[in-house]
């Protein structure tokens, strides 16, 4: 156990002007209060306080929450009066304290009814300063580590299981990671001893069968890191055994390379030097595509920011990469309890302020207003789990979707009707993009119009089983009929060319062992017959034109995605001259007149093909833009900057080359047209340290 001296140098260590006076008085207090009192583990109980006071000085808190810390059980364990702590150590400890045992007293076994009223006066507690929910999670964090002491297994399992339920959710909300994951560890220990031990024996066989992964990424990694001007800490870190079992359960996957369990992180010092790494690690390794996230433009609502990225590592195996700074490191382990280190604007412990803790709020008035106060309950606890988020329809009904889940996820969890209908959006009154992300407490409302249509696209972003399932069947029923009308629009246009009106009774399909006219342009769409072998039914001596004078095919009539597709080598998008080429099972493949590609397929047919420019695909066009920018330390914030802020988003990034001066950037960005890049360009064009920007 700390000595008072002991806990007096470890605040003093980060705190030169700590009332030491203050901490001394409280340990002995503390220890005087709690007398002969035993733990269950046979220890003196005083060593219980002591210890959370030393966690709590580990997390660098402030004075009075360390003191709080000592004396957060004398009030329900001991004699000691509230008047009596206001009066030895002021109002602000007193207050801490009371509500340290508010939060203690409050049982979640108890009564349906009584359950409701408690987690209220929980909330209440809670809502009136953050630090008195940081001493309970401590205290909690304590009392679990010691859980195997308690003799009745009925009793352990139910402070496990209201853990899982309470605290731990409440810890992420917070941000307090480190917290949160030895909690839940510790108590799905205790609730399931089973499936803990057949996941920590896996971990130990994988561990042993890839013992030379880790160290050999690690050094690559760091040798990467070197060779360039960045600054860089390479570490790696295993998963929790909790947060793998959840992972498994909820995708349901077994648990078989050493990536499932590793993560590597990279710690700089500056913003700036977060997305240089990025660049770096891009620039070296080949990216899982649709796993960058970007939380440090787009925090997480507990304020966790880095940025995260899946590559193919240095040994052919993915590995997944964090990238922060020390201070976005604390706060993403510590969350709130960092703030008083850091004094940080990026974490807030007021908890007035809405934009941090209106989910706290939010939750109390909820559980004030009700008259089911267990119903509330049931959902209000649900709020608190990271894994759901809560949402409203127009009309005010509650709809719980995963975590993740996107606006057109929404739209179908309301109707398959809604959602195949589905034009668009509007959160909290605002039109926003289908695949914007829903956040608790967001009010909906689902645009519908009965000419719409599924779109392909969608695939990439619903997440519901529904919506999946949904929009793939539409898919698969739409395949046919979209090969049919390419195959039709591409038979018209050989006969344009062949300066021939248009006449189906000519089309002599059995030539191609087609049994009907129908399947003949289903085969004719899919590239399955050569566009020149039918020409060559409908003349005899037919000699090509490059381009044919207005034959043209419409975009108008497809979806992009099934039938036709844009070529990914150049990108078209909206306002582009464009042309199609025929691809066997696939379709028509649609290139930039400009592609460069082009010339790779001479022995192809090039047909001319239009826009249908009223369509409104706003922001779906991905494209690459080529930037030289001076290599200062602030080019890369500024750059992404201008991008996000003129409402293009950017979804992969590398550098391609580095010298002293200069470095060339190659942005993925999507777009809505030529228009909106047009401006995107020029916006670059202006900015000081952008030497020269274009399309790729
Ligand atoms: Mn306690």
């Amino acid at each position: 156990m700390l000595t008072s001296a002991e806990l007096i140098n470890l605040v003093l260590s980060y705190d030169k002007d700590a009332n030491t006076d203050l901490i001394k008085k409280a340990y002995v207090f503390a220890m005087e209060a709690h007398g002969s009192q035993k733990r269950a583990s046979g220890f003196p109980y005083f060593t219980h306080p002591v210890e959370v006071s030393k966690i709590l000085a580990e997390m660098r808190m402030d004075v009075p929450t360390v003191v709080t810390g000592l004396l957060h059980d004398v009030l329900e364990d001991t004699n000691t009066s509230y008047e009596e702590i206001v009066e030895i150590f002021g109002a602000e400890i007193a207050f801490l304290v009371d509500g340290v045992t508010k939060l203690s007293k409050i049982n979640f076994a108890s009564t349906t009814s009584r359950r409701a009223e408690n987690f209220k006066k929980f909330l209440v507690a809670m809502a009136q300063d953050i630090r008195v929910l940081v001493v309970k999670l401590v205290d909690r964090l304590h009392n679990i580590r010691t859980l195997h002491y308690i003799d009745s297994v009925d009793k352990q399992k139910r402070i496990a299981a209201e853990t899982l339920d309470i605290y731990a959710p409440l810890a992420e909300r917070i941000g307090m990671r480190r917290i949160k994951n030895e909690i839940e560890d510790i108590a799905f220990y205790n609730l399931h001893p089973e499936e803990y031990q057949t996941i920590a024996v896996k971990l130990e066989e994988i561990k042993k069968r890839d013992a030379d992964f880790i160290p050999n990424t690690m050094r690559e990694l760091e040798q990467l890191f070197k060779d360039s001007p960045i600054p860089a800490r390479i570490s790696g870190r295993e998963k929790e055994i909790y947060s793998i079992w959840r992972k498994m359960q909820k995708r349901n996957v077994s648990l078989n390379q050493i990536y499932d369990i590793m993560a590597f992180r990279v710690i700089v010092d500056t913003v700036e030097q977060c997305y240089e790494s990025l660049g770096l690690i891009h620039t070296n390794f080949r990216i899982m595509p649709g796993r960058f996230k970007d939380y440090i433009s787009i925090p997480k609502l507990n304020n966790y920011r880095s940025l995260h990225t899946t590559v193919v590592g240095p040994f052919n195996q993915p590995i997944e990469i964090q990238i922060r700074t020390e201070e976005m490191h604390r706060i993403a382990e510590d969350g709130v309890a960092a703030h008083w280190l850091y004094k940080s604007d990026n974490v807030s412990t007021d908890v007035n302020d809405s934009k941090n803790f209106g989910w706290l709020k939010g939750l109390l008035t909820t559980v004030k207003n009700s008259d089911n106060p267990e119903e509330v309950l049931a959902n209000s606890k649900l709020e608190m789990f990271d894994d759901e988020v809560f949402c409203f329809t127009e009309t005010g009904d509650l709809k719980t979707l995963p975590k993740g889940a996107t606006a057109i996820d929404f739209a179908y969890s309301i109707h398959t009707d809604v959602g195949d209908h589905c034009i668009g959006v509007q959160i909290n009154t605002k039109m926003v993009p289908l695949w914007t992300p829903l956040r608790n407490g967001d009010r909906i409302k689902v645009l519908t119009s009965p000419y719409q249509h599924p779109d392909s696209s969608w695939i990439n972003f619903a997440t519901t089983g529904k919506a999946r399932a949904c929009v793939k069947k539409y898919i698969h029923t739409q395949e046919k009929s979209e090969f049919l009308t390419l195959g039709r629009e591409l038979a018209k246009y050989a006969f344009k060319t062949a300066a021939l009106a248009f006449d189906e009774d000519a089309i002599q399909y059995k030539k191609f062992r087609c049994s009907s006219l129908q399947s003949f342009y289903q085969n004719f769409g899919r590239g399955l017959i050569s566009f020149v072998s039918f020409q060559k039914t409908l003349v005899d001596e037919f000699i090509l034109p490059a381009i044919a004078g207005d034959a043209e095919i419409c975009m108008i009539d497809f979806i992009p995605g099934i039938a036709v597709h844009l070529a990914e080598c150049c990108h078209p998008i909206i306002g582009d001259k464009i042309v199609g080429v025929i691809q066997k099972d696939k379709g028509l493949v649609v290139h930039s007149l400009l592609c460069p590609h082009l010339s790779e397929h001479t022995d192809r047919v090039l047909l001319k093909m239009t826009w249908n420019q009223d369509n409104d695909q706003s922001g779906s066009f991905t494209t690459v833009i080529r930037i030289l920018t001076t290599n200062d330390k602030d080019s890369f914030a500024l750059i992404t900057n201008i991008i996000s802020s003129n409402g293009a988003s950017i979804t992969n990034l590398r550098i391609e080359e580095r010298s002293m001066l200069f470095f060339t950037l190659l942005i993925e960005i999507k777009v809505t047209d030529t228009f909106h890049l047009g401006e995107i360009l020029a916006a670059l064009r202006a900015c000081s340290h952008v030497k020269s920007v274009h399309r790729d």
